[in-house]
C-alpha cells in the first residue's frame, strides 16, 4: 500500500510530492511544535519549488476545515454512542481538536500540496537543489 510514487506515501512519510525522496517539512517530528509548519522552500532532493505561487498554502485552510469538521463529527458520534451528556461531548470534541491540531496542520498542507503537485521521478531542478542546500 505504501509504495513510492503514490500520494499516500508522500502524505504519510512527509515526502516531496514531486520526487517522494526529499522531506516536505524541515522537522520530521510532529511533536516539535516550534517547527511544526517550517517547510523547505525547495525540495532538497529534486529542487522542486514547494510554494508554487505566493500564498499557495493558504488554500490548505479549506482542507484543514474539512479535517476538523470530520474529526468533530466522528468524535461526536463516538461519544454520543457512549451515552455521554452534551457538555461532556462538547469538552471531548474540544480536547480532541487541541490534541490533533499538530497532525491536522501538517496533514492539511501535505494533502493540499498533493492535490496540485504530481509525482515525476524524472524531475530535477539543479538551481532549486543549490538553493535548498544553502538553506
Ligand atoms: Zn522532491
Amino acid at each position: 500500500m505504501l509504495k513510492k510514487g503514490t500520494k499516500i506515501y508522500s502524505i504519510i512519510k512527509n515526502k516531496c510530492p514531486k520526487c517522494n525522496e526529499g522531506h516536505f517539512f524541515e522537522d520530521n517530528n510532529i511533536l516539535h511544535l516550534k517547527n511544526i509548519l517550517k517547510m523547505h522552500k525547495y525540495c532538497p532532493n529534486c529542487g522542486f519549488k514547494y510554494e508554487i505561487e505566493p500564498g499557495f498554502y493558504y488554500g490548505a485552510m479549506y482542507v484543514s476545515y474539512g479535517l476538523t469538521v470530520g474529526g468533530a463529527i466522528t468524535t461526536f458520534v463516538i461519544l454520543w454512542l457512549l451515552r455521554l451528556d452534551l457538555l461532556s461531548i462538547f469538552i471531548g470534541i474540544f480536547i480532541m481538536l487541541i490534541a490533533f491540531m499538530p497532525l491536522t496542520l501538517r496533514l492539511s498542507r501535505l494533502l493540499y500540496g498533493n492535490i496540485f503537485i504530481h509525482y515525476d521521478s524524472e524531475y530535477k531542478n539543479e538551481e532549486g537543489i543549490k538553493l535548498a542546500n544553502k538553506e
